[in-house]
């Protein structure tokens, strides 16, 4: 099929608009005759200006039907290491019941390790109906093809619906592989995700274009529909229920599965003081604190509340605080039980980092911040006040 710009010469009246108007500069003038260069994506606009419809998009193929339901269910990437479960596979269980009913539809976890299957009580009291086991030393440590190869056979051979994995260094690193062996989309760091139960779509929303809008995005015409979340976006089920299910044990076979990486070692990471994952309590700074001195006082504040310091990026940027402390787009994202937010203005792009916290303390002198619209207690005024004002009183109290 000719996938190129048409042009009607007879029709074309060389009177330039269509040059003016292409975004990609791909159309010139030859004195009378229209040129049509390399790199013409096919946009339309030269169309939309012809006056004389001397110019066409070809025709394209009408997009294939979307083929039948298939019976797997939702899927959750069960990430582990070295035995210990991730947090995020909570979370996205969790995630994937609510889901799943929607559809009425059956939940899995897809298990891959060596020696791992005394988490599937864990993933069973986590959501998972059905726990897809797959054990064999070369999945022992992470590593990109086999963990890709073992999850493409899975989906291949139990065809599920939906495919959700956490926004970690491993779901970063293998998941766009499985999608691209299924031939299938994949939305990267959602922060939402809906369903659409009349057409069992999964809405995958994400921020897009620098976080300035939130974009969701739908997987229409193939399967798996399949989607990453980063850790702390969503909450697990509720501890305490006892749930069983299914273990289905698969053969890993990696046949011609050579690596090219291999697993050398590991090495400690050096950890800030509490991490900011998992913190209960986290007290965050941002611009309204001046200076790198007065994360100081941030500091006393949590050591007191047993809790972890982030910081904006906006505070990152001015080298007041280490990269691994930010929260938000393009750091960390966290769900504590207790936020408390210092000097922040509360932008977009820190709010998808910690929105989902329990309970929100902001303190801002500026009372139209748009910090309070998710707080749960606002304090207006001085940061530098608020907080020694607050260990102070903290201090007094535990004495
Ligand atoms: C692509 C992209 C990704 C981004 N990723 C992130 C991200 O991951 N995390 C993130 O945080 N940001 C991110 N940003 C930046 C974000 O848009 C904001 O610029 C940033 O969050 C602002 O940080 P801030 O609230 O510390 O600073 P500001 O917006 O400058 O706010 C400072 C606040 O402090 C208050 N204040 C000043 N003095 C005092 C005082 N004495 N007492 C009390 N309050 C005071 C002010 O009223 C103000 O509200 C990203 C931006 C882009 C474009």
């Amino acid at each position: 099929m000719n996938m190129s710009l048409i042009l009607d010469s007879e029709k074309c009246t060389a009177c330039g608009a269509c040059v003016d108007s292409c975004p990609f500069g791909v159309l010139s003038l030859e004195g009378e005759n229209l040129v049509i260069g390399e790199g013409c994506t096919l946009c339309g606009a030269c169309v939309e200006v012809c006056e004389a419809g001397a110019l066409a998009l070809p025709e394209t193929e009408a997009p294939s039907p979307r083929p039948g339901v298939p019976p797997g269910g939702v899927w959750v990437f069960a990430e582990q290491r070295h035995g210990v479960l991730a947090q995020v596979t909570r979370e996205l269980l969790g995630e994937a019941t609510r889901l799943a009913k929607e559809i009425d539809a059956p939940v899995a976890a897809v298990l891959l390790g060596d020696r791992v299957e005394h988490l599937v009580p864990e993933l069973q009291a986590a959501g998972a109906q059905r726990v897809y086991l797959a054990e064999h030393p070369l999945l022992a440590e992470f590593l990109e093809e086999p963990y890709a190869a073992a999850l493409t056979e899975l989906a291949r051979r139990f065809e599920p619906e939906i495919i959700l994995a956490g926004a970690t260094y491993a779901g970063r690193a293998f998941i766009p592989q499985v999608a691209a062996s299924l031939k299938t989309g994949l939305t990267a760091d959602c922060t939402a995700f809906a369903i659409d139960p009349e057409k069992r779509l999964l809405l995958q929303t994400r921020p897009a274009f620098g976080g300035n809008i939130m974009a969701t995005i739908i997987t229409p015409r193939t399967y798996p529909q399949m989607a990453t979340a980063r850790p702390g976006t969503f909450k697990p089920l509720a501890a305490g229920d006892s749930r069983d299910g299914q273990v289905i044990r698969v053969e890993f076979n990696p046949g011609e599965t050579s690596p090219r990486s291999r697993f050398l070692g590991t090495v400690a990471e050096i950890k800030e003081r509490v991490p900011l994952a998992g913190a209960e309590v986290i007290v965050a700074g941002g611009r309204g604190l001046k200076e790198a001195k007065n994360f100081n006082l941030l500091e006393e504040l949590a050591d007191l509340l047993g809790g972890a310091v982030g910081a904006t990026r906006a505070a990152v940027d001015a080298g007041w605080i280490s990269y691994p402390q930010q929260i938000g787009q393009t750091g960390k994202t966290v769900s504590p039980k207790l936020y408390i937010a210092c000097g922040i203005s509360g932008a977009a792009q820190h709010l998808v980092g910690m929105q989902s916290s329990d309970f929100i303390v902001a303190i801002n002198k500026d009372p139209a911040a748009p910090i309070f619209q998710v707080a749960d207690v606002g304090l207006v005024g001085d940061v530098l006040e608020i907080v020694p004002a607050l260990i102070q009183e903290i201090k007094k109290s535990r004495s």
